[in-house]
This record gives C-alpha cells, sequence and structure tokens, in this order.
C-alpha cells in the first residue's frame, strides 16, 4: 500500500495508513557490507522495493555500537553509522529522505519517499559523556535505548545483576534522561532491567517507548514486559512496538510465525489498550525472521491481519501503523 493509493473496496474511501517501523538494523549492512537499500539486498530482510510493497513510509534505522567497540570506539562507531544513514539519503533524495523531527517524517512520507529516522542502540554509544550524547541529538538521532544487553555504570540492563551493576537507573543515568529530554530524544526502554523500566516511568520526562519487545506473558524472556509493565507504559502514554525476534515470541523458537506475531499483539492490545502498540520488527537484526513474516515486506500481511483480528476501527488502526509512536516522540520535541 501506498500512501496515495485508495484502498479498493472501501466506500469511504479513506487513504491507506502508513506503517512505521520503528527498529531495523539495517544500517549496518550499509556501512559493513556495503549493500545497496535502493535496488534491493537480497541476502537481508529490508530495502526500499520491499519497504514499498509493504507500505512503510517512516523507518527507523537502529544505530546499533557492537560490544567490541567498548570501552572508547562506541561514540565513532555511532557516527560512521550516521554518516552511512546521511550518504544513502544525499545518495537518493528523489527515494530516501533523512528526517529530524516526525513533521519531517510526515512530509518526506507525503511526498511518496521513505523517511528515515535515527535511532542508537545501546546507552555505551555516548561513553559516559553528556556532550557526547547532544552531538548525537544535535546530528538528529530521535531516540536512544539506555542499555543493550549490557549493564552500564549508570544503568541496569535486563540481564541478571552483577556485584558491579547498579540496581536500576543512577543519578548520572537520571542526568541522561533528562538531557535526552531537553534535546528531544526519546528514552527507549527495549534492554532495560524493570528496574530501570520503573524509574524511568517515575521521572518527570514525557512517556518513554520500548522500541521492540513482545509480550512476556506469552513468552517468559527477559527482553519481553510483563502485564504490568504494559499496562504502566501504556498509563503513562507510551508506546511499544512489536517485535519479531523469534525467541521472543516464543520459547520454541522455530515455532514463531505470523500467527503468533499476531496473538502477541492481540494480547498487548487487550492489556494495554489500543494507543500503546506499533511496530518494531528488528529486521536485520535477527538471523531468521518467523515463518510467514520472512522480511519487510510482509508487514503489510501483519498489519491487516491485526486490524482484522484485533476488530481495530480506523483510527485504532491508523494508531497501531504509525501514530502511537508518532505521538510519543512528538511529545519529547514539543
Ligand atoms: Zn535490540
Amino acid at each position: 500500500m501506498s500512501a496515495e493509493q485508495k484502498s479498493p473496496g472501501n466506500p469511504s474511501d479513506e487513504i491507506s495508513p502508513f506503517l512505521l517501523d520503528c527498529h531495523v538494523d539495517t544500517v549496518l549492512k550499509l556501512v559493513d557490507y556495503g549493500r545497496d537499500f535502493v535496488r534491493g539486498i537480497p541476502d537481508g530482510q529490508v530495502d526500499l522495493p520491499r519497504l514499498r510493497e509493504a507500505g512503510v513510509g517512516v523507518l527507523f534505522f537502529a544505530c546499533w555500537v557492537e560490544l567490541a567497540y567498548l570501552p572508547d570506539r562506541c561514540f565513532a562507531r555511532v557516527n560512521e553509522l550516521i554518516d552511512g544513514a546521511e550518504a544513502l539519503a544525499a545518495a537518493h533524495r528523489d527515494k530516501v529522505g533523512l528526517a529530524r523531527s516526525m513533521q519531517e517524517a510526515r512530509d518526506i512520507q507525503a511526498s511518496g519517499r521513505l523517511a528515515i529516522v535515527l535511532g542508537v542502540e545501546g546507552g555505551h554509544a555516548i561513553e559516559n559523556d553528556l556532550g557526547k550524547l547532544r552531538h548525537l541529538a544535535d546530528r538528529g538521532v530521535r531516540y536512544m535505548t539506555l542499555t543493550w544487553n549490557n549493564h552500564l555504570s549508570w544503568a541496569e540492563s535486563c540481564q541478571k545483576p552483577t556485584e558491579s551493576s547498579p540496581k536500576g537507573l543512577t543519578d548520572f543515568g537520571r542526568k541522561v534522561v533528562s538531557t535526552m529530554a531537553e534535546r528531544g530524544m526519546v528514552a527507549d526502554l527495549a534492554h532495560v532491567s524493570p528496574r530501570t523500566f520503573d524509574d524511568v516511568l517515575e521521572m518527570d520526562v514525557p512517556p518513554p517507548i520500548d522500541s521492540h519487545a513482545a509480550a512476556r506473558s506469552l513468552c517468559d524472556h527477559p527482553r519481553n514486559l510483563s502485564d504490568s509493565q504494559i499496562e504502566s507504559l501504556a498509563a503513562r502514554g507510551g508506546a511499544l512496538g512489536l517485535t519479531l525476534v523469534p525467541g521472543f515470541l516464543s520459547e520454541k523458537s522455530e515455532t514463531a510465525d505470523l500467527d503468533l506475531a499476531v496473538t502477541h499483539a492481540l494480547h498487548i492490545l487487550s492489556v494495554g489498550g489500543t494507543g500503546v502498540l506499533g511496530i518494531g520488527s528488528d529486521y536485520d537484526g535477527i538471523d531468521r525472521a518467523p515463518l510467514g513474516l520472512e522480511d519487510c515486506s510482509k508487514l503489510g500481511k501483519l498489519a491487516t491481519r491485526i486490524r482484522e483480528d484485533g476488530e481495530l476501527t480506523h483510527e485504532e488502526f491508523i494508531g497501531f501503523t504509525h501514530e502511537n509512536l508518532m505521538r510519543v516522540f512528538e511529545a519529547w520535541e514539543s
């Protein structure tokens, strides 16, 4: 579906809603392997032709910093990934635009191009330096996961606590989050511990997101959100990108499929309501995708199933496809 396309057979002739995916790792393929995003990446899960097929209008490039760059090459690495996204947009201005705000993303999408927005995965990217955090915000980074799967001196991740790991968010961690709020960069709670999650929810900042997770009551994985976490995120006005990582959908990851992804979505809708759910696939961050959701071209099929099985109204469906997440980003921008 493209934004210009009318829904066939729809009596109200509504404009089809575009999809937003708030977490893919594709930028690493561009920077490290020189893949051609515009013509196609046959050995990847995301590229422009297949995004168009699915009706994706806004895509967040997660700039993930591998732990091999610790301790002092993380910031350089994340800047290298941002350079890669900028180079892509510069080389294909007619097809792709790099958005620094949600209004820019809406304008780029409305012009028939793909809007790419930057996120950072792993707070170690800032090397404990608020100046480096501000630099990333100035370059257009619109969210940062406070941690990846590693504890930081200032934030506890979802991994088992160690003797030296903090119990949630430290005072410096609170400074990181309030600096993010000053700069309009959304706090992303994917990968953090329940204590860090609660600490951020209690701060006087706009509501956070979890860019990529599923429901823990359906699959007991530490990266997933419990029902009470989904409830409190929704009550705070935040949003959650449903991830398609097979091991987060099912403890028997080889059985993960489209039906199971829909089951997680319906569960999140039933626990958190229709204002919390979005998409954060983690395509190109996973070796194997669920059956029936092999690559990003299948996202349209997923959205249709969630609309039908969840009996969503048109407005609720637009919330799911992009508006729930965009609402949170706009709250941090204002
Ligand atoms: Zn991740």
